[in-house]
């Protein structure tokens, strides 16, 4: 049996090391391919904020044109058909003029006529997302499409700023006499003023807005992770991925100031860092991770019960074959003597001599009481187990009880007994089963009598404590050591110490006597050490509280 339970135990454990690994080992593998999952939602998100910025820059640049090209104090509009003839593509000719013709814009830049068909310009037109567009609106959208078209504006407006700077254009002219016109534009950017003005901590803002972006684009993707970005005027070289950090691709940051994107110079490149993926990935297998640990619990548990089931199943096995031992003996000693006594009745004459036949009588009685007093214990526990047993309670003179237990047990063995009782508070009467809780006395005197080397002492005390009345046997026996004590009131057990081999026993006394204490409800315990005597004490309520 101890060498199938240690295979058992054996397969078992390669079984659950195997479960185990498994499960790390798909583990690993999810939380691998969700890594790899992240690296690339996190660059489609960051492709998507970059987008979500550029939109967000032509929207507020369309918004500035639209609203300046609508000042009717400052400019006028006129559209003028060149080529009437062409039915299909009218040409459309377009003057942008200054409102006041007094404040000519064509100081500095006179800008020609703009042409585009009349399909164009109804396609432009639909692409407006206003219900009725102005035709500000329209060329201010074909601007996005029509390079020169768009720095047409771009002049006009820039031209107009310079108005406001007059005084300070022409002296700067002056001092640059050399110079082209034309030129003066760069000198405008300059000085970044009007629309070639950059927002103050420009950088900071967009960077702003670009995490406002991501994090919008993250929380559509169902992700949370914490990140940075790393800006730089330059390109930079990309750093390794490993399994807890990631980072996107560089992308090229321009959408800031109002002049457009080429002209306005000075991009930044960006890429999102994101230090501690492991969190987010985590996060996303969280579920099936947490019922794979929940599955290797269970295996884990289930494996134990299987084991505990087993080692339990041995122990009932082993505490069968014990009892079947015993009881043998048990029932085979009062057999085996009373057979002798009558077959020195039928052979020897004996029934001739009274006196002898008096003796063996008198044996063979006493064997078959033993005998009765076993099968009445067995068949108690038994009883007791499928709780048949009805207590008929009645008042019990204790001292009597005492004093009948004492003598009875005192003429069971040939050893040296002394046995003291003591009714420390005079109790008179107890409530109690005559029959089973006499029996429960009976078990554990006879034990502090098998259970001790000679000569024998017990001392019996009866006494009262709290609602209850205690009565203590103690013995100078051999003891019961510490980690036998919670077991020996457990059905079939007996303490397997090699000195006690002598002392035979059903391993019920002790069990059938806790079944009974509690009936009465009261307890058993007991004080004992080994080699230093034991001490049990029964505890059942006094009738009256
Ligand atoms: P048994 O028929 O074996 O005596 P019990 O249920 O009465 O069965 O007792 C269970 C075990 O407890 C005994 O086998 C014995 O080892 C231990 N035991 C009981 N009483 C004493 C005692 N007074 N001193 C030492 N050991 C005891």
């Amino acid at each position: 049996m101890k060498r199938k339970l240690k295979t058992l135990f054996f397969l078992i454990t390669i079984a659950l090391i195997g479960i185990v690994a498994l499960q790390v080992y798909w583990s690993v593998n999810a939380y691998r391919v969700t890594k790899t999952k992240f690296d690339a939602d996190v660059d489609i998100a960051m492709q998507n904020a970059m987008d979500d910025c550029k939109k967000d820059y032509f929207d507020s640049v369309r918004v500035v044109l639209v609203k300046r090209f609508s000042d009717t104090s400052l400019f006028k509009f006129r559209i003028d058909t060149l080529h009437e003839q062409d039915t299909v593509h009218k040409q459309l000719s377009i003057y942008i003029t200054d409102a006041d013709t007094t404040k000519q814009i064509g100081v500095f830049y006179r800008p020609s006529p703009f042409h585009l068909t009349s399909n164009q310009y109804d396609y432009y037109r639909a692409m407006v997302k206003t219900k009725k567009p102005s035709m500000v609106q329209v060329l201010v959208e074909a601007s996005f499409y029509m390079p020169f078209l768009r720095q047409t504006l771009m002049g006009i407006l820039s031209v107009d700023d310079l108005k406001d700077h007059w005084a300070e254009t022409q002296a700067f002219l002056k001092t640059h006499s050399n110079i082209p016109h034309d030129t003066i534009f760069a000198r405008h950017m300059e000085k970044q003023y009007g629309i070639y003005a950059l927002p103050p901590n420009y950088e900071q803002a967009d960077s702003i807005k670009l995490r406002h972006y991501l994090c919008e684009e993250l929380n559509k993707l169902h992700l949370n992770p914490a990140f940075n970005f790393r800006f730089s005027p330059n390109h930079t070289t990309p750093n390794k991925l490993t399994s807890t950090y990631s980072e996107t691709n560089e992308y090229t940051y321009k959408y800031f100031g109002f002049v457009p994107l080429d002209m306005s110079g000075r991009p930044f490149f960006a890429r999102a860092t994101f230090g501690k993926a492991q969190f987010t990935v985590l996060y996303k297998i969280m579920a099936p991770l947490l019922l794979t640990l929940l599955l290797i619990l269970f295996t884990i548990y289930c494996f134990n019960y299987i084991i505990r089931l087993v080692i339990h199943q041995k122990k009932l096995g082993e505490l069968k074959d014990d009892f079947i031992n015993n009881m043998t003996h048990e029932l085979k000693t009062p057999i085996a003597t009373i057979s002798v006594a009558i077959e020195g009745l039928q052979n020897f004459n004996a029934l001739n001599d009274a006196e002898k036949t008096r003796r063996y009588l008198q044996t063979s009685r006493t064997e078959l009481l033993k005998l009765d007093n076993l099968v009445t214990k067995v068949l108690n526990i038994a009883a007791f187990e499928n709780k048949d047993v009805d207590l008929i309670k009645e008042e019990i003179n204790v001292d009597e009880m005492m004093s009948e237990l004492i003598s009875a047990n005192k003429l069971k063995v040939n050893k040296k007994i002394e046995i003291t009782y003591l009714n420390r508070d005079d109790i008179k009467t107890i409530y109690a089963d005559r029959l089973h809780f006499g029996n429960v006395l009976n078990n554990i005197i006879d034990n502090a009598i098998k259970y001790s080397k000679e000569p024998v002492k017990v001392d019996i005390f009866v006494f009262k404590e709290g609602g209850n009345i205690l009565f203590s046997v103690k013995d100078n026996g051999i003891g019961i050591p510490q980690d036998q004590i919670k077991l020996i009131f457990d059905k079939f057990h007996r303490i397997p110490t090699g000195n006690v081999h002598n002392v035979k026993g059903t391993g019920l006394g002790l069990s059938y006597a806790r079944y009974i204490a509690i009936a009465h409800g009261g307890t058993i315990s007991v004080k004992s050490e080994t080699n230093n005597g034991s001490e049990f004490i029964v505890s059942i309520p006094l009738k009256n509280g």
